[in-house]
């Protein structure tokens, strides 16, 4: 129970519903969203739901009231939970996480923010000036990486394009010391190609409007790349009301000056963008047997943006240096793989862009002179931001990841908090009983799982010589999961008529089933750059761009090892992103999406019963119930209830503060509901934290 907050506002804790039920659930979610109260707990989870207005609850007053406070003590709200994962971390000496999930656009990067800021607020007492950088520096990351990796989709105008996972480390006095980005797959297809009313990723339109460096870069080369097939198809490209790309692109440019980007590394970004957009109006035709570039004005300023020489710009994107036994030849491309080519380019140039930019950032904030021997142990708090449950009217590649991912994260969840329930009955000596919900394992196999999961059916046939198509794929699939609860495919019911022939695969995920196409998914775990692009980007004159491809150092003789596939580096990366994440006490935000019309006003109950539904809170809400509601330690149970009862106020006279509490919850006839842990009581049912919460009210 959370202070302050009357019954006029909705329960601020689901735990508290007098029934369980899906109906009871939406009830107190919509009644709370619509009194402004957008968070709510079950237990330590907070539920948060995207207001869409400016609310007035992020200020230094309120950190104030949240700081050092335990969770019930105030309302609902994303510090308190902050507040709780730092503690844990200082009091405890535990590594901790926040794991923040949700849709795309109902929040999750907002909180993310708001928890960072919360966490550089309340530490650093002491101002120590080293301290202070390390929060700058961590803040300030957030501006450049949203610049590179977020674009206007339909849902979201400032939607994050990749994957996000920081940590931040804290020396012996709970003070930010360092900090580490890991990021994940970057949605690189929307350099060539963006859905209408959507835009490319920021940084493409801020470096377009900015006159100077537009000058630069474009008009002194005579051919304008701020007009470019890849960010204005359509003339989608028009700046958006809620975007100022001239502002950002300042904001940007003075907080990587800050993080440490040198004016050749920031002019290098620059060219980088500007060679991606010119590689947009690059055309090719044929002529005879000939393949040729039909603007071929286009490929001298590439050649000068790379630092290169026009020549080799036009070689590597017309022919490919093809290894045959001993001999090396030169094959011409087709005008259709040299515009594959082209597209390739564009898109893992920026890639490439970006990931090199994260791990610039990662060289500044990484701890450095911190001896763990003399100061202890370095702790840390991670916050991971990550893509939510994606169904869309066309389902790729792209949203099988995402959703496998969030079948990983799920997993986590359900193995997590039931751990943590059970452990801590564990450790205070409380026998628990065992409650069964549905586990999604068998979803997480039926994608990962060695030799028959689907990434490994895919791998296999991009493997195969010759014969290499989507279809294939698809064949493998029907033939490797017949019998699988989760899978199915119209070759597999062919009375289904949602699933096309030879196109469409349909998995049951735990949020609710999925459609996807193969089309594309052989393209796309297959990644292929051709190798005379490393090599042109390696041979640079300029370093920046030169450290940017280090594979390109290798000959054409040399190259032997197939590159790792897409879904086989996505897989790994969050297999290792889980594994991070399992070994640190998790702490949960739950992000909904009101509406799809970005309105501060409507609660569509349909959409957030689906939210609500496959983040599977009601089942979140069961098992906090099936143990116990709530757990206070001694101490804190009996300053907030010792007035009460005769025999704690104004002070006891017993041995124990757990033998005064024992005495408190006798006199009040509550000694069915609760338990007696080695430092914390416990309270089963929500009814009867609220007689307690009643009576004190009457009292004070
Ligand atoms: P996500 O990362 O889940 O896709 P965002 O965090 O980018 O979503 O939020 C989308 C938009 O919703 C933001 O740009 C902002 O306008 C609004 N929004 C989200 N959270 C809040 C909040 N706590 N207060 C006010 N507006 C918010
Ligand atoms: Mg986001």
């Amino acid at each position: 129970m959370a202070e302050h907050e009357s019954l006029e506002f909705g329960k601020a804790d689901f735990v508290l519903l007098d029934n369980v039920s899906l109906e009871e659930f939406m009830a107190n979610l919509k009644l709370r969203f619509e009194k402004g109260r957008i968070y709510t707990y079950i237990g330590e989870v907070v539920v948060s739901v995207n207001p869409y207005r400016a609310m007035n609850i992020y200020g230094r007053d309120t950190i104030e009231q949240y700081k050092g406070r335990e969770l019930y003590e105030r309302p609902p709200h994303l510090f308190a939970i902050a507040d709780a994962a730092y503690k844990a971390m200082k009091r405890r000496n535990k590594d901790t996480c926040i794991v923040i999930s949700g849709e795309s656009g109902a929040g999750k990067t907002e909180a993310s923010k708001y928890i960072m800021q919360y966490i550089a607020a309340i530490t650093n007492p002491g101002q120590r000036a080293e301290v202070e950088r390390v929060k700058n520096m961590l803040l300030k990351s957030n501006c450049v990486l949203e610049a590179f990796g977020n674009a206007k989709t339909n849902r979201n105008d400032n939607s994050s394009r990749f994957g996000k996972y920081m940590d931040i480390n804290f020396d012996f006095k709970g003070d930010p010391i360092g900090g580490h980005i890991n990021n994940y797959l970057l949605e690189k297809s929307r350099v060539i190609f963006q859905q209408e009313g959507e835009r490319s990723f920021h940084s493409f339109y801020q470096v377009c409007v900015c006159v100077c460096v537009s000058v630069y870069v474009c008009v002194t080369r005579q051919t304008d790349a701020t007009i470019s097939w890849y960010t204005d198809q359509m003339g989608r490209g028009s700046v958006t009301s809620s975007i100022d790309d001239g502002a950002d692109f300042k904001a940007v440019a003075d907080a990587m000056k800050v993080i440490g980007f040198t004016a050749d590394e920031l002019q290098t970004v620059y060219k980088v963008l500007a060679t991606i957009l010119h590689l947009g109006n690059l055309t090719f035709g044929v002529d005879g047997d000939t393949t040729l570039i039909e603007n071929s004005k286009v490929v001298a300023v590439i050649g000068d943006l790379l630092a290169t020489k026009e020549e080799n710009v036009e070689k590597a994107l017309l022919y490919r240096t093809v290894a045959t036994g001993r001999d090396v030849i030169d094959k011409q491309h087709t005008a259709q793989e040299a515009s594959y080519g082209r597209d390739a380019l564009a898109k893992a140039m920026y890639e490439r862009m970006f990931c090199w930019i994260v791990g610039r950032i990662n060289d500044v904030i990484e701890v450095k002179n911190y001896d763990a021997k003399v100061h202890g142990k370095n702790t840390v708090i991670g916050v991971l931001d990550i893509y939510g449950f994606e169904i869309f009217q066309n389902n790729s590649f792209e949203q099988f990841c995402i959703n496998y991912c969030n079948e990983k994260l799920q997993q986590l969840f359900i193995q997590l908090v039931l751990r943590q329930e059970q452990e801590e009955y564990q450790r205070e000596g409380i026998p628990w009983k065992h409650i069964d919900f549905f586990n999604n394992q068998i979803i997480v196999d039926l994608v990962e799982l060695q030799h028959k999961g689907i990434f490994s059916v895919l791998d296999e046939a991009c493997m195969n010589v010759g014969k290499v198509t989507d279809k294939v794929f698809l064949q493998g699939l029907n033939s490797k999961l017949v019998n699988h609860a989760h899978y199915t495919s119209r070759k597999l019911s062919p009375t289904d008529k949602s699933l096309e022939f030879d196109r469409d695969f349909r998995v049951r995920h735990y949020a609710g089933n999925v459609v996807y196409s193969v089309v594309g998914f052989i393209d796309k775990n297959k990644d292929t750059l051709f190798q005379d692009f490393k090599r042109l980007l390696y041979n640079s004159s300029n370093p920046v761009l030169k450290v940017m491809w280090p594979e390109g150092k290798l000959r054409i003789t040399e190259v032997t090892k197939r590159p790792l596939t897409a879904a086989t580096l996505f897989k790994n990366s969050m297999i290792a992103l889980v594994e991070n994440l399992a070994c640190k006490e998790p702490y949960y935000v739950r992000c909904i999406k009101p509406n799809d019309v970005k309105s501060p006003l409507l609660f569509e109950h349909e959409r957030c019963r689906h939210q609500v539904e496959y983040l599977g809170l009601l089942e979140n809400v069961r098992v906090r119930r099936a143990g116990f509601a709530n757990r206070q330690e001694y101490p804190r149970f009996l300053q907030r209830y010792k007035m009460i009862s005769e025999f704690t106020w104004p002070n006891h006279d017993l041995p124990s503060e757990k033998e005064a509490v024992k005495k408190l919850l006798q006199g009040c006839g509550f000694e069915q509901d609760v338990a007696y842990g080695k430092t914390k009581v416990f309270i089963r049912t929500p009814r009867t934290l609220f007689c307690l919460e009643e009576q004190r009210t009457e009292m004070v």
